[in-house]
């Protein structure tokens, strides 16, 4: 079969403070540390999944600040994404609108693969006394923007994180087939 190494292109976009990087760190490491830097960092991280080597390549984007339509997404990183990972916070409102203009100005943007896959993940799912957008809304909103949708916690457990990466690493692979 094709057992060649694969190479998955993997943007993390959302509004600051959503857990970007703590998704990113629990991927990569296992572990949650509670504190991050400001930095735009792309890390690679090679796996090897059912026999075939992965080479993962994850771009843990930072939010602008003081600008004058931050959730606006650069060519450049779309060109170079494989896939999309949308976060936001289930207990931040704002940052879910964030998600939902980020949706649509990639669908909008010509500059990725049209049937490019977005999964839309709500983090902090463990702050429950303190949500402010449901499952339900969540979950809604995915199915009519065609993307796949997960609720986790990054600071709680780590499968949670790893069920969106290889959900996202599937998508990829379904895409490529098509072509
Ligand atoms: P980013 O700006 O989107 O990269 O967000 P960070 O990864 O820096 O996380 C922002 C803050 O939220 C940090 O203080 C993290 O410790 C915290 N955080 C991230 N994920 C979770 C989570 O699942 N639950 C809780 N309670 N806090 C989280």
């Amino acid at each position: 079969g094709n057992q060649q190494k694969l190479v998955a292109n993997i943007l993390l976009l959302g509004a600051e403070n959503v857990g970007k990087s703590a998704l990113t760190v629990r991927f990569l490491t296992r572990r949650f540390i509670g504190e991050y830097g400001d930095i735009e960092s792309i890390y690679s991280h090679i796996d090897k999944i059912d026999g075939r080597e992965i080479s993962f390549n994850i771009w843990d984007s930072l939010y602008p600040q003081n600008c004058v339509a931050p959730e606006s997404i650069s060519d450049k990183q779309l060109q170079w994404a494989d896939g999309v990972i949308l976060v936001y916070s289930i207990c931040d409102r704002s940052s879910f609108e964030v998600v939902r203009q980020q949706v649509h100005l990639i669908r909008q943007s010509r500059k990725m693969s049209a049937n490019a896959p977005i999964i839309i993940v709500g983090n902090k799912r463990d702050l429950q006394h303190q949500r402010t957008v449901s499952s339900e809304e969540g979950r809604l909103f995915a199915l009519s923007a065609d993307c796949s949708f997960f609720e986790i916690s990054a600071a709680e457990t780590y499968h949670g994180v790893l069920l969106v990466f290889h959900e996202l690493l599937e998508l990829i692979k379904e895409t490529r087939a098509l072509k």
